[in-house]
């Protein structure tokens, strides 16, 4: 399989709302990159903006891609030098990988690399199709008691994990997530394995509401029915995980002094924010970008207390790419939707 001579199904975005199903060569790998069976790959907002716009602010498509960021699967193939990972281990994929030699690299915080070549971001590949290559230091050993939809998975739960520890939630952290996609639902389960005392999640989307409580919230707000300004919540903590300029404006009211704000979620360009409640309880406020360094602790999580195979609502095939990312947009009873590329 590795010998690079085969042909696979990719699902290729070549403009907006144009998919097409395509023969590609199976990838060849590098002598640092493992050739990956694809199990499972979790369909993202991103992938929907992509397949919507072309384009994601000034990641803009200008040939065909393959879409999907979030994949777990099995080592197929190995270059000459990998020395991680043997045929038939199961992994997951850490999307990204930087260049490894800037200041940012260096010094831990790789998200940041200017060089980054992330996957399902003009000019890279993702992973709706068959098989992938990666360099094997990002492709992480998963145990085999974990479904291939949970090392998908993996990935939103970086992006929670990350938010966590940008925000230092530790225990008895009390912490207010607003938003309960995909994304707000792993912070809340990331802080409560974290230890929280409290987690509070706010949503306009009942059945995400209704999950989150499943899932261990402490409290759940519907803020179509009741404003976040009438709660007397007072949290350590906000993780804004909506992208929503009124619940960002109104969760971060709801932080009390010496508290954090970590804006995750993806709106405007522009929110504005209530600056003398900033400056009165002194507030740190920063942004996250991806992730560095999550697997460990995601995968540690996800073997534990954190439900990824929960937030699966719908699985399509290779041929229903399309109809996967137009699901959002007709059912707000979806949560995470994957695609099984294999036939
Ligand atoms: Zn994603
Ligand atoms: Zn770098």
């Amino acid at each position: 399989m590795a010998d690079g001579s085969r042909s696979m199904r990719a699902a290729v975005l070549h403009a907006p709302h144009e998919i097409v199903v395509e023969e590609r060569p199976v990838p060849r790998p590098e002598p640092h990159e493992v050739l990956v069976r694809v199990g499972s790959v979790g369909l993202c907002g991103s992938d929907v903006h992509y397949y919507e716009h072309g384009r994601i602010g000034d990641h803009v498509l200008r040939a065909p891609m393959v879409l999907g960021h979030e994949a777990g699967g099995e080592v197929v193939g190995r270059g000459d030098r990998v020395s991680r990972h043997d045929l038939g281990q199961r992994v997951s994929l850490e999307p990204g990988v930087p260049c490894l030699a800037c200041s940012h690299c260096l010094t831990g915080r790789y998200n940041l690399c200017p060089r980054m070549r992330f996957f399902a971001t003009p000019p890279v590949d993702g992973a709706f199709c068959e098989y992938v290559v990666l360099h094997e230091a990002f492709a992480h050993p998963v145990p085999d008691t974990m479904s291939d939809d949970s090392a998908a998975l993996l990935e939103p739960l970086s992006v929670g994990v990350w938010a966590c520890t940008r925000a230092r939630v530790g225990k008895g952290s009390r912490v207010l997530v607003t938003g309960s996609g995909p994304v707000g639902l792993v912070a809340m389960q990331t802080a409560l394995a974290l230890g929280a005392a409290e987690v509070v999640v706010s949503d306009v989307n009942t059945a995400r509401l209704e999950l989150a409580r499943e899932l261990g919230a402490t409290e759940v707000v519907d803020v179509g029915r009741t404003g976040l300004t009438e709660s007397s919540f007072e949290a350590d903590v906000l993780l804004e995980c909506s992208g929503n300029p009124t619940a960002t404006a109104q969760g971060v009211r709801r932080v009390g002094r010496a508290g954090r704000v970590v804006l995750v979620g993806m709106g405007g360009d522009e929110v504005a924010l209530p600056l003398a409640h900033i400056q009165q309880h002194e507030l740190d406020v920063t942004g996250t970008f991806r992730y560095a360094n999550t697997w460990p602790t995601a995968i540690a999580l996800a073997s534990g207390e954190v439900e990824l195979d929960r937030l699966v609502t719908h699985r399509f095939g290779l041929d229903e790419v399309e109809e996967a990312l137009t699901l959002p947009a007709r059912d707000p009873s979806a949560v995470k939707p994957v695609v099984h590329p294999q036939p």
